[in-house]
């Protein structure tokens, strides 16, 4: 039967719509036993129709498959539970119905939910969680029905006490979404673990106390700051308390289940709170940081509520790392970067992921609205960038700086349903019932941990004051802001209901309460859990306080490197590489056999056998950087057989580095940040990021802002990440010409990162080496080159690599003397190579060529010594192939006139100013590369 023809069938059939899930299962229970289901379903089942021209096999998988699909169309998933056997096809139509509003609440309880504790949230009438819209009614109440896979823990009930108990469980303080996931494992787990305990498990008063204890801490660290600094922004946390006796249940509960680090990343909502009475920050230090003192260790530094933290905490399951990562006001981006920290640190555990637990926090306007959000639950379950699943946490204090209207902030009915993309369960919480909160913190962590997938908190709340606590917010929220005022904090409600329940007495409260309140007028850390560092699992001593000219030796002998070529050339024999691949690596043998010259491909292949043959690992990740886009890295080799694949990098030596590569997803912000995030966690790991062509990474723009070319500056986190940028001007238009090279140079400053731009094999050998062996870790910008991948004139010996030093600038390479000299250009990059065939073609013996392979940090000593003997030139020229106000002109040209002798200044020879980075049609571009090569060589 054709698809089309499948789904009328279905659409027409009686099994269609609420009936699915049920359905389903009975027939699962028949292909297993047909015996198991009444002798009327019998009959229906046998009578399915067949699938065309196909024979069934003998356990019906086919049709069972296609059954699956046509469930799949009908508005209720299959989750509503039976016992095929209890229940005939006509004999008990209530029977039926009654699973059907079990499966209704299932779906639709949290639409019920008391979620709001504002009591703004304006909530739909929905009929399917009404008895009447199951043709039941109260007269029905003391029936006994069968509660299917209603995991209540009895067999039967009352329809009257059933539906109490769904109200309680899927209507109370949490709305669980989890019916959107398809797994059944998955569902059948979420579904044992609320609804066995009606969502409300039973606390001892120990925990109570814990509670309540968070509670206190949040309100009265921010009452304090408040008081003590009136006025001063703080992002008071306070609507949203419930936030730290999450945390500390969250950390406490991982450190049992076997983590050892915990990585967060928050906003600056609250995050002050977290700071003290979390990660145990020391409350003295941050007031005095409110008071205006600073660390002078850093340069530029950062506001206090954008710093990150490390210390370890105290578990039943021993001492975890805790680190809080540093973060911009850009919302969401700290989020890839949490992941890319915690992917560093799995790795170096060797585990695969419940040895440390990313948590990162979200704001509701924030999540629905920053796309960098998607883009992390679509790496989330991907080879490059899984982490075993995210606890996310949503602070939904309803509003976004001052907007909070639905119909303004998001097009979906919750602001976490983004997270739907990756059938992820969300935990809907009202924020004023705090054991509501623990219990689905609780739940969460073990999602993640059994299931390795993300899972959503939203932590429904408010926000106090106004977006800081200068605003007025009842500017613009009068009626959210009338309630707001009248409302009780969570840590009066809470005590409220210890000392009603009678759990806890009304002055030992107030004992907590003044005991916290001591605690800050003594300075001390206020966290009992917080314990001295020892538990994070990298030293980055050996990497600290160098500059990018510290020593380090390069130099590898030549026969090492002709060992590493053979092994780096070696695949099985089985493997059958496409015959342009093949080619390539018929090259690659001739040229580690000295026969010919070492191109781009094989030196940067090369420099990765000798990193990782020291036992250093490497990480790279691109869109393309398997096979390389220009199709000339070919370090993951396809078998045309089978479709395997091999890397001759991971097979150098029994005893190596560990290299992967990895295609990535199509992204650049999110993935560029993962990596920032990878490479400031490790700094012994080469790790590199790869544009497909250089103009993408503008996509991650703010990773380069915020992160990359800053965060040393800020935050004294250092950073060793490469990022390759495909970059050169070949006719290929406005978007695939230009790698922004004005726009890193323009970054550049106190040393922050590297601008290169290397031009031969040797030199992009060198320069990854370099970046390795060298103790310093910065990041380090390359424009890379496309058609230099291929030039002839772009060729390195063996004996180049096995010197292996980076030279900041090549000095002339033809017979010219340097007396004869009338002009020296100055360039970089690809139109080196068009600027020295022209020459050569003119016959020129009075213009020197002088490479410029580091724009940053500018090499003025190396400049110094090349040009000592061009002293007496009176002409000096910078040429460019990108337009006048992009490329190195406007950012460098300083370093330049200050390389050249006093007196003299330096000419621009490239294109005009452009808005655009390149024109579009390649008649043009040749003319205009012809005239500013002409230009340069003085020749026009
Ligand atoms: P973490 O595991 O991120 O909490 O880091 C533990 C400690 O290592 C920090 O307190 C810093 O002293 C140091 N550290 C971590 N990352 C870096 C980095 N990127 N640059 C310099 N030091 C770092």
């Amino acid at each position: 039967m054709q698809e089309s023809a499948m789904k009328a069938w279905w659409e027409s059939s009686h099994m269609a719509g609420a009936n699915a899930a049920y359905i389903e299962e009975l027939y699962e229970a028949y292909l297993e036993d047909p015996q198991s289901v009444p002798s009327t379903w019998q009959q229906v089942f046998e009578s399915l129709p067949k699938v065309d021209g196909v024979e069934l096999d003998s356990n019906h998988t086919l049709i069972r498959d296609q059954y699956r699909k046509m469930a799949a169309l009908g508005p209720i998933a299959r989750a509503a539970g039976s016992t095929p056997q209890q229940v005939g096809v006509a004999g008990d139509e209530k029977q039926v119905k009654v699973l059907q509003l079990i499966n209704a609440f299932r779906f639709r309880g949290h639409q019920h939910a008391n979620l709001d504790p504002l009591g703004l949230w304006r909530q739909e009438r929905v009929r399917d969680l009404e008895l009447s819209h199951h043709n039941l009614t109260e007269k029905d109440f003391d029936t006994q029905f069968n509660l299917g896979s209603y995991a209540i823990g009895k067999d039967k009930m009352s329809l009257g006490e059933l539906y109490k108990s769904l109200n309680r469980t899927y209507c109370g303080s949490i709305g669980a979404e989890y019916m959107h996931i398809t797994d059944t494992e998955q569902k059948r787990w979420l579904q044992q673990r609320i609804e066995s305990v009606e969502a409300k498990p039973a606390i001892t008063r120990e925990e109570k106390i814990k509670i309540l204890k968070g509670l206190i801490a949040a309100d009265g660290m921010e009452k304090y700051l408040g008081a003590k600094f009136p006025g001063a922004k703080r992002f008071s946390l306070e609507g949203g308390d419930s936030l730290i006796p999450m945390l500390k249940s969250l950390i406490n509960e991982a450190g049992a289940s076997g983590s050892k680090e915990v990585v967060v990343g928050m906003a600056h909502r609250g995050r002050l709170n977290v700071l003290v009475n979390v990660l145990g920050k020391n409350p003295s230090v941050l007031f005095d940081e409110f008071a205006g003192k600073h660390d002078d260790s850093l340069g530029a530094g950062d506001v206090k509520y954008h710093a990150g933290f490390s210390s370890d905490y105290a578990t039943p399951g021993g001492n975890v790392h805790l680190a809080l990562a540093f973060n911009p006001s850009h919302l969401e981006i700290v989020n890839p970067v949490v992941m890319g920290s915690v992917r560093a640190r799995l790795s170096r555990r060797g585990s695969e992921g419940a040895k440390v637990l990313p948590i990162t926090i979200h704001g509701d306007s924030a999540i629905a609205g920053q796309g960098v959000v998607q883009e992390t639950f679509n790496m989330s379950q991907t080879r490059a960038y899984a982490v075993g699943g995210t606890v996310r946490i949503v602070i939904n204090n309803q509003v976004g700086f001052t907007t909070s209207k639905t119909e303004d902030t998001r097009s979906t009915q919750y602001c976490t349903d983004i997270a739907k993309m990756v059938q992820a369960p969300i935990l809907h919480v009202n924020g004023d019932d705090p054991e509501a909160v623990v219990f689905v913190t609780k739940l969460a962590l073990d999602y993640r941990n059994k299931f390795k997938r993300d899972v959503v908190i939203d932590l429904v709340c408010y926000r106090r004051h106004g977006h800081n606590e200068a605003d007025e917010p009842n500017a613009t929220q009068p009626l959210m802001y009338q309630k707001v005022k009248k409302h009780p904090v969570p840590r009066e409600l809470y005590a409220q209901q210890l000392t009603a329940e009678g759990s806890v007495e009304q002055h030992e409260i107030d004992k907590l309460i003044a005991e916290y309140r001591a605690a800050l007028d003594h300075g001390a850390c206020v966290v009992e859990e917080w314990r001295p560092m020892t538990e994070h699992s990298v030293d980055w001593t050996p990497f600290l306080g160098h500059d990018w000219d510290v020593a380090y030796d390069p130099s590898l002998p030549v026969e090492k490197i002709k060992e590493l070529g053979a092994r780096l050339i070696d695949y099985p024999a089985e493997h059958k590489l496409q015959s342009r691949v093949n080619k390539l690596y018929l090259d690659r043998k001739a040229m580690v056999e000295g026969e010919r010259l070492v191109d781009w491909g094989m030196a940067e292949n090369m420099a990765y056998a000798s990193i990782l043959s020291e036992n250093t690992d490497i990480r790279i990740t691109g869109q393309d950087s398997g096979r390389g886009t220009f199709f000339h890295r070919h370090a993951v080799l396809h078998n045309q057989a089978d479709g395997s694949t091999y890397m001759p990098l991971q097979n150098l030596y029994s005893e190596q580095g560990n290299i992967e590569i990895h295609d990535s997803v199509l992204s650049e912000e999110a993935v560029m940040a993962f990596e920032y995030g990878f490479a400031t966690a490790e700094p012994r790991t080469l790790t590199i990021w790869e544009a497909q062509f250089g103009d993408f990474a503008n996509g991650a723009q703010v990773v380069f802002d915020q992160f990359l070319s800053s965060g040393e500056a800020k935050w004294g986190r250092l950073c060793g990440l490469t990022v390759l940028l495909p970059h050169g001007y070949e006719g290929q238009g406005p978007e695939h010409s230009s790698a922004r090279l004005e726009r890193f140079l323009q970054l550049c400053a106190d040393h922050n990162w590297q601008v290169c731009v290397p031009s031969t094999p040797a030199q992009v050998y060198g320069m990854i080496r370099r970046q390795s062996v060298r103790p310093m870790r910065r990041p380090l910008i390359v424009m890379s080159p496309k058609s230099l991948l291929r030039h002839p004139l772009a060729v390195s010996s063996l004996d180049e690599l096995a010197e292996g030093t980076f030279q900041n600038v090549i000095g002339e390479i033809d017979e010219i003397p340097a007396k004869k000299v009338k002009r020296v250009v100055l360039c970089s990059g690809k139109v080196y190579y068009d600027l020295l065939e022209k020459r050569r073609e003119n016959e020129q013996t009075d213009v020197a060529i002088i490479r410029v392979e580091q724009l940053y940090p500018f090499p003025s000593d190396e400049m110094a010594k090349v040009l000592a003997d061009y002293q007496h030139v009176k002409d000096w020229v910078w040429c460019q192939e990108e337009p006048k106000n992009q490329g190195a002109w406007y950012c460098s040209q300083h370093h330049f006139n200050e390389s050249i002798p006093a007196g003299q200044t330096i000419k621009y020879a490239g294109r005009e100013a452009s808005a655009s980075p390149a024109v579009g049609y390649i008649a043009v571009h040749n003319q205009q590369q012809k005239a500013l090569v002409d230009e340069a060589l003085n020749t026009k």
